[in-house]
């Protein structure tokens, strides 16, 4: 397994072609904007090192019998799915932050499923391809992320109507050695700090889609990729100093990107899925209620360190032992429980796939979902509703350092029993960040928006047998008479 110093030197050798603010930018190790994103993403290395956490972070290849990072390996059991969980919430604590690499381990434990059935329809080769290229991630320890978010262009068409056929990543030319494709994916998380760009379809595709029906692996140096660097509500706060960052290290949301395919060759080594259209589907299907599983993982580690945070600014407050803030602490516990809940449940009743690894309830996994799309709406309202006004009107650091100003700062900004401005100051905007626009965006929008829950639930939700429990208790069953 990699350190995480191993980590970063990896990413720092590959030779991609990454813009940020319209220049481009050779080292996202060590650039302000990304830096963060690659420190959460470099925990997960980290942590597997701490013979503390071994249990969680690592586990044994079923491939190889050796020891992987658990973000390499494919569930085996019930048990491994709740330790899935377990690890997000633990990271998620950590970093106070999404540490990004779960997409692409989600993508691989869909891909494992959906290829060997495909194989068994068609008689292809694509379950043992994948194989091979799952050894390969395990022993490199390697970051994969899943590209799944076409950009869709006019949403009434299906991928080969659209009046631009590259608004779905698509096969553009076939050779002997492999094939070409040609679109693009956005809101990649972690895509500029990955080792791995795992291609999936992204929805239902029919006969006339086929060029669509394409999964594949790509290098992320691979010659024709681009990565555009996405911009984040107050990103700028990077370059400025640490008081105004509130979480210098790991930064908020996880590092967006729009990748582009500019014709990229991938060879049939790396090709999982080519034409086969009906099982576009089944893969976004599973690899959605892969991620959506983790939501009450992640996102209750973080609401962790948030409640952890209002509770801490009420006390700097001088009021945390109010009964208003105590309920609205409570609340936000229960809150945040509540997904957690979700997430170990659809753990805990995943069952075995035909290939042999296993799956989570999807109904369960889609509604830990839906119910981070509000709860963690909420959890961040009372934490706003407790913090104050400072929140959004807190001077910088530069103001706090001055020396006309700053000593009035730090006289006004002081709070109960002598804590210092600077610490109600740090811990505003750490709050303010947690909570801001494009973490809000990301509970709401990431692994599927709610549109896309509901269609799942309404789809797992077998109305017609609850509708037969009713029946049977009205007395409503054939052949009985009112
Ligand atoms: Fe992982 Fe997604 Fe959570 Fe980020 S938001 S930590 S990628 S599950
Ligand atoms: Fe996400």
């Amino acid at each position: 397994m990699m350190t995480g110093k191993e980590y970063r030197e990896s990413i720092r050798k590959l030779k991609r072609r990454v813009f940020i603010l319209g220049e481009e930018v050779q080292d996202v190790v060590d650039h302000p904007l990304t830096r963060p994103h690659v420190n959460a993403a470099a925990l997960t290395y980290e942590l597997a090192e701490d013979p503390q956490h071994q249990d969680l972070m690592t586990a044994t290849s079923h491939l190889t019998g050796r020891r992987i990072n658990r973000f390499t390996h494919i569930h085996q059991s019930t048990g491994d799915l709740v330790k899935k969980v377990k690890m997000l919430r633990l990271l998620g604590r950590r970093t106070g932050t999404c540490f990004q690499r779960c997409v692409g381990w989600d993508a691989l434990n869909a891909l494992y499923n959906v290829t060997y059935e495909v194989d068994l329809k068609h008689g292809t080769q694509y379950f043992q391809r994948l194989t091979r290229f799952l050894v390969h991630v395990q022993d490199a320890d390697l970051m994969s992320e899943g590209a799944m978010t076409d950009p869709k262009g006019d949403r009434s068409l299906p991928p080969s109507k659209q009046p631009d056929p590259d608004m779905y990543l698509h096969v553009v030319a076939r050779r002997d050695d492999g094939i070409v494709v040609r679109g693009a994916k956005l809101h990649q998380t972690g895509a500029v700090n990955s080792h791995e760009i795992i291609v999936m379809p992204t929805t239902a595709l029919k006969e006339e889609d086929k060029d669509y029906a394409v999964a594949c692996a790509v290098p992320s140096d691979a010659p024709g990729l681009l990565f555009v660097f996405g911009r984040q509500a107050s990103d700028e706060r990077r370059l400025s100093g640490k008081l105004d960052q509130g979480n210098p290290r790991f930064g908020f949301v996880g590092g967006e990107a729009m990748v582009i395919f500019d014709n990229v060759f991938v060879p049939w080594e790396r090709v999982f899925l080519h034409g086969e259209h009906e099982f576009a589907l089944p893969l976004v299907e599973t690899f959605a209620s892969y991620h959506r599983q983790n939501y009450g993982g992640c996102k209750t580690g973080v609401a962790d360190v948030l409640i952890g945070a209002a509770a801490l600014m009420a006390q700097y407050n001088g009021v945390v032992s109010s009964p208003h803030i105590r309920d609205k602490l409570v609340e936000m516990v229960q809150l945040a429980e509540t997904l957690y809940a979700c997430s170990i449940s659809c753990s805990s009743e995943g069952r075995p796939t035909p290939a042999g690894a296993c799956y989570v309830d999807p109904l369960l996994a889609n509604t830990a979902k839906l119910n981070t799309t509000r709860n963690i709406y909420e959890i961040c309202r009372l934490a706003h509703d407790i913090t104050g006004g400072l929140l959004a009107t807190s001077p910088s650091e530069r103001d706090l350092l001055h020396p006309e100003v700053g000593p009035f700062i730090r006289k006004y900004f002081k709070g109960a029993s002598e804590v210092p401005a600077e610490a109600r100051l740090r811990l505003a905007r750490l709050i303010e960040g947690m909570t801001g626009c494009t973490a809000l965006a990301e509970s709401m929008h990431g692994a599927g928006s709610p549109q896309a829950l509901r269609i799942g639930l309404a789809r797992q939700a077998n109305l017609n047998e609850k509708m037969e429990l009713a029946k049977a208790l009205a007395g409503l069953d054939e052949g009985e008479k009112p």
